[in-house]
């Protein structure tokens, strides 16, 4: 009750929540004192949290952060809803996004853009931008969000929390609408990595329904956080650490640098050659999936449908037209393109390969060191509307996210310091499997 007279106080200004479920939070949160009271429950129990509304969740709204799911009600949950809700943890709602996750700063919603509680002129980030806020904001303990190219990581930082994108293939893609799905990855956003460690022991492992996920055992993520740093090897690029790099980041990362060495960790320099490669790859792999995966959405199944169709073609062209907005069309268009025949071998094939390099990039670093450490955005969070004219500009946001989601391994974001009054996040890249090892250096430096 305390979190949801919170929402009611505080949403109407940060807009971090689409849908608020009351009364299903409070009937949850019943069953969970009873759990408690007959010390059954689990550390989980009783945890209010919010899901990204890109989570189907069986007879609550989702939306996508789209007109064209104005109206859906998914007869089914996502598995990480379901695992959740077998965890113990209270749903208080759905948090804001951009429109299908294309986005970093949360301004592509149907449902409007979020704020940032730090300064409320300010994006949160995207695309995860209401789960980040709300997580700040104290309007739920921890959120669920998903990253195809930074959408946990990049909110966690502008927000001044913790954001945790696993191994491809680690959690479950079942219910979660599908925007680049060679990409899309779910994770936790929380205060702290502990309280990620522990979303991840209930969202992590195999899933017949979705033939990514992977067969391999899910480790107790809390074990390694008390372990020391002791030995461990932290890699920093040389293609991170540029003059281009606004100086007072990376004065707050070398500060962050020489807590991790007082630890116990020692520090060199790795070469990522083909980094600079990975935002065009990227932005055509990503639009490419996702114009195959949205064309779904013709009007006739489910979500949004125009007003007196003439026939089936008009049907199909209204209703896209009207339900998308304009970033999702321009995505739907460049990935169309990139896939059209004569033009594929040029640009998709070509980016697949550019791939495959950066995947390569990260196999050769991970053979010196344990981990690598980077800015996870080249700044703070920036004005509302400040990079809305020039999508380049907003893609522009995405350049230290973006090869981990094309190397299909864990990253994550964390607070590591302040400027201006306003948060700034470091991430943390490993090898596919590590999330354990990176939620421990994290714990570490917390
Ligand atoms: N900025 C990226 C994009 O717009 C992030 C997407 C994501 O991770 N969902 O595609």
């Amino acid at each position: 009750q305390a979190f949801l007279d919170r929402i009611a106080t505080l949403n109407p200004t940060l807009n971090a929540y689409i849908t608020v479920a009351a009364e299903q939070a409070l009937a949850q949160a019943a069953q969970a004192d009873d759990m408690l009271a007959a010390g059954t429950g689990g550390p989980l129990t009783g945890i209010p949290m919010a899901h990204k509304d890109i989570f189907c969740t069986r007879g609550v709204l989702t939306t996508c952060g789209s007109r064209m799911l104005h109206n859906f009600v998914s007869p089914y949950d996502a598995t990480v809803v379901e695992r959740l809700q077998s965890a113990g943890v209270v749903m208080l709602g759905k948090t804001n996004m951009d429109e299908f996750a294309m986005g970093s700063s949360n301004e592509t919603s149907y449902y409007g853009a979020v704020r940032n509680p730090w300064d409320t002129q300010r994006v949160p980030g995207g695309s995860s931008g209401g789960s980040a806020a709300a997580v700040a904001a104290d309007l739920c303990v921890m959120a669920t969000g998903t990253d195809t190219g930074g959408s946990i990581r990049q909110p966690a930082s502008f927000c001044g929390i913790t954001g945790l994108k696993p191994t491809y293939g680690r959690v479950s893609r079942f219910g979660m609408i599908a925007f680049a799905s060679s990409l899309d990855q779910a994770g936790p956003l929380s205060k702290s990595a502990e309280d990620a460690a522990l979303m991840m022991n209930a969202m992590a492992g195999t899933d017949l329904r979705d033939s990514t996920s992977l067969d391999h055992p899910v480790e107790d993520f809390t074990a390694l956080l008390q372990n020391s740093l002791s030995g461990l090897r932290i890699g920093l690029p040389k293609q991170h650490f540029t003059a281009d790099l606004n100086p007072a980041v990376q004065q707050i990362l070398q500060d962050a640098i020489k807590v991790l060495e007082g630890l116990g960790a020692s520090v060199s320099e790795v070469d990522l050659p083909h980094n600079h490669l990975s935002v065009p790859a990227y932005y055509v792999v990503a639009p490419a999936e996702a114009s195959a995966n949205l064309s779904r959405f013709d009007g006739v199944r489910f979500g949004y449908r125009c007003e007196n169709p003439l026939n089936l073609e008009d049907l199909y062209k209204r209703s896209r037209g009207e339900g998308f907005g304009d970033e999702v069309k321009r995505r739907i268009m460049v990935g169309t393109y990139a896939l059209s025949a004569g033009y594929y071998d040029a640009y998709y094939k070509k980016a697949q390969k550019i791939r495959r390099l950066i995947k390569q990039d990260f196999d050769d670093a991970f053979r010196d060191v344990d981990v690598i450490l980077g800015p996870t955005s080249p700044h703070t969070a920036f004005k509302l509307g400040e990079k809305n004219s020039d999508p380049v500009t907003m893609y522009l946001e995405d350049i230290y996210t973006i090869a981990v989601n094309l190397a299909g391994i864990p990253g994550m974001s964390l607070p590591a310091g302040m400027l201006n009054g306003l948060p700034i996040g470091m991430q943390l890249v490993g090898p596919a499997f590590s999330e354990a090892r990176l939620l421990n250096v994290a714990h570490q430096f917390q």
